[in-house]
């Protein structure tokens, strides 16, 4: 099975009916580029940048600077060989902590994270910036902002990300101009005024994991809550279907880089939605990629519509067992 898996590695996954789907890998750090490489990803869809924040210890302690960012974000774009590699920007604060005083905030997810605490720290962002507009002179970058919910954080990112390129052409550093700034989709706010973000970004990335969490007021750290945690709430399936239609009619990439993508059980349900590149583990890609070689999404269609119209959690359920054992 091993190796059957492995021989898909140059496979384009492709429905039967002959629809393409992108399949990318996540990833934390540039070394783990080499995986994303090894299983024939289109790309890396979700760059967790904070990694490179976090757990550092000794001399390290420090933040890590602007040119050592952009080695580890220039190693990452070189080993994936001119297919697009997705930067996330820090998603670090108070359910992240960089510094102890973060630590005891009452509801750290709901605090100052993510973009919320880079506009709040405007130098540790623009540092972040500039690396990355530097990195994006070495292959095909883009820029992915976390958490965004206001019109004025979208302003504020962009805005920041054209004084990061004022400041590197004055400074005569190349980086690639056209470099794309897509938003995560990941509070339910920022899915329910998708207009406000279309029109503003090139591309969006649905980020399943906190947009459950948001959505259905459950704590992804909180085991206690853990089993409330229902990625096919209906719900959920609606801010996806809301998005999903939002990025087609504006003509905006739309992808999923949370947990779901990577959940076999789902693939057949996402792609039938109209879901063209799902960004997950390296690890699970050939399967899902197999997984979608066997699918006709003409013929799911039908389910995955009802699915969308049903509030009832048995019937979801009953529904996505048939489309997920469904031979063609
Ligand atoms: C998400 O929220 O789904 C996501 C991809 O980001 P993270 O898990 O890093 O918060
Ligand atoms: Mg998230």
């Amino acid at each position: 099975e091993r190796k059957k898996l492995s021989k898909l590695k140059k496979t384009p996954a492709i429905t039967l009916d002959g629809v393409e789907i992108q399949l990318l890998a996540n990833i934390e750090l540039p070394e783990d580029a080499h995986a994303a490489m090894e299983v024939g990803a289109s790309g890396v869809g979700l760059f967790r940048s904070e990694f490179l924040f976090m757990g550092r210890t000794g001399a390290e302690a420090v933040l890590p600077t602007e040119e050592e960012q952009f080695q580890a974000y220039k190693t990452a774009v070189q080993t994936m060989k001119g297919r697009a590699v997705t930067i996330r920007t820090l998603d670090v604060g108070a359910d992240k902590p960089l510094d102890s005083a973060e630590h005891n905030i009452l509801n750290p997810a709901l605090g100052l994270r993510a973009i919320r605490y880079c506009l709040k720290e405007p130098k540790i962002f623009l540092t972040q910036l500039r690396a990355i507009l530097r990195a994006s002179a070495f292959g095909h970058v883009h820029i992915l902002i976390p958490m965004l919910a206001h019109a004025f954080e979208i302003d504020q990112s962009l805005a920041m990300i054209e004084q990061a390129k004022q400041e590197l052409r004055s400074e005569g550093v190349d980086f690639d101009v056209n470099v794309k700034v897509g938003a995560m989709i990941e509070v339910p706010a920022a899915a329910l005024s998708l207009p406000m973000f279309v029109k503003k970004l090139d591309f969006l990335s649905i980020g399943t994991n906190d947009l459950i969490q948001y959505t259905l007021a459950i704590d992804r750290a909180d085991h206690e809550v853990a089993h409330l945690y229902n990625d096919t709430h209906p719900a959920i399936l609606q801010l996806l279907d809301m998005t999903v239609s939002a990025a087609d009619r504006a003509g905006i990439p739309v992808a999923i880089c949370g947990g779901m993508a990577g959940d076999i059980k789902l693939t057949r349900l996402l792609i039938s939605m109209g879901f063209r590149e799902l960004s997950m583990p390296a690890a699970i890609l050939p399967e899902i990629k197999q997984e979608i070689l066997r699918s006709d999404i003409g013929r799911l269609q039908p389910y995955v519509k009802k699915i969308l119209r049903s509030y009832e959690p048995k019937l979801i359920q009953d529904l996505l067992g048939v489309i997920r054992t469904q031979e063609f």
